[in-house]
């Protein structure tokens, strides 16, 4: 089998390489050719950790296996980051496991990438303004894959921690776009785009503040209980999605679904408007994408991984 230590990621995978495999496995599950299995995700009654699974295969990519990881809380006192997560990749002819690639940055990636999927189909003809709200570890690269799919001239952004803006104002500029931090009603009313990635359990973004034509990457919400759009805001709006299961119980469609203002049925995925079997936006005035993060999205960015991996002759092998 491969190994590709996570030290290794950075010096593999591009976000380019991100993009293209997240919009291919998101075609693949429109087309009902990959599917994501149940996930498994446990509080284990020590350190405080939750750990968990996400698996599936995608016969069109021919990736099949599971991402095992979570988060432990604790994990300053190791030097280590809370999130931990490993990709195993099994080969699909024979059940063999093939692969073990570091997850963390590629969970980044591939989260960065599935926002900036949903931007290229779904943004506004003519967006110029990026309005980014949460400044945690996540949101600098949304920003910056947000940022190769289209030209943004500015970019605004807010967070509940005031003092976390310095990482988007850092990342704008990296970028060469001027920042600017604003309140949410500003934002909601100027920003042509905008992309939610907080920890927020209560809405930010008010259905009052979205003004115009507007496209939503909400990406923050992939826990039951989790909100940062108000229900009403996803009721006015032409709602997208990784997976609709996923969507009406774990994403942000969840408290739309509960209180009754919006149907499953109503929910499209994302994929199928990469593969043309869906007009996305069409008269939409706003749009949102619902990024719940699913396995497949792992494994596609595993599976790129080791390719790139073995080409560049940096993935060990071991036997096993
Ligand atoms: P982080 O801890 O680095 O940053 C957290 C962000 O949420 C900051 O902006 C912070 O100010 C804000 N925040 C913290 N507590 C809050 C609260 N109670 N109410 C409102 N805002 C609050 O985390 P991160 O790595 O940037 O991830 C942000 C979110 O994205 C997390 O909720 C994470 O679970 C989620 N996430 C989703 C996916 C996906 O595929 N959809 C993937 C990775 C992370």
């Amino acid at each position: 089998m491969y190994v590709v230590p996570e030290k290794e990621i950075a010096g593999l995978m591009t976000p380019d390489a991100a993009f293209e495999a997240i919009e291919a496995v998101f075609a693949s599950m429109a087309r009902r050719k990959a599917y994501n299995f149940p996930v498994v995700r446990e509080a284990i009654g020590y350190e405080d950790a939750l750990y968990g699974f996400k698996g599936g295969f995608d016969a069109a990519g021919l990736s099949l296996g599971l991402k095992a990881g979570g988060y432990w809380p604790n994990n300053q006192k190791h030097n280590l980051i809370n999130h931990q997560s490993t990709v195993f990749l099994f080969d699909p002819d024979t059940g063999r496991v093939s692969a073990a690639v570091g997850g963390n940055l590629l969970t980044a990636l591939r989260t960065a990438a599935a926002s900036a999927v949903s931007i290229k189909y779904l943004a506004p003809k003519g967006a110029k303004v990026l309005g980014m709200i949460g400044a945690g570890h996540q949101s600098a690269f949304q920003m910056r894959a947000a940022a190769r799919v289209h030209n943004f001239e500015k970019v605004i952004g807010w967070n509940p921690h005031p003092e976390m803006l310095t990482r988007l104002a850092d990342t704008a500029a990296e970028l060469g776009l001027p920042f600017e931090a604003v309140e949410l009603d500003r934002l909601g009313s100027e920003a042509d785009v905008i992309i939610s990635i907080t920890s927020a359990f209560s809405p930010l973004l008010m259905d009052s503040h979205v003004k115009g034509p507007t496209h939503i990457a909400a990406m923050g919400t992939d826990t039951k209980g989790k909100q940062e759009l108000d229900a009403a805001l996803v009721a006015r709006a032409r709602v997208f999605t990784d997976e609709v299961a996923q969507s009406i119980s774990i994403g942000e469609a969840q408290h739309a679904i509960a209180q009754g203002l919006i149907a499953e049925e109503a929910i499209n995925e994302l994929g199928a408007v990469v593969t043309g079997d869906h007009e996305g936006r069409g008269d939409a005035e706003v749009t949102i994408f619902d990024g719940t993060g699913v396995g497949l999205q792992d494994l596609a960015v595993a599976h790129k991984s080791v390719e790139i991996a073995k080409q560049k002759g940096v993935a060990l092998t071991v036997e096993i």
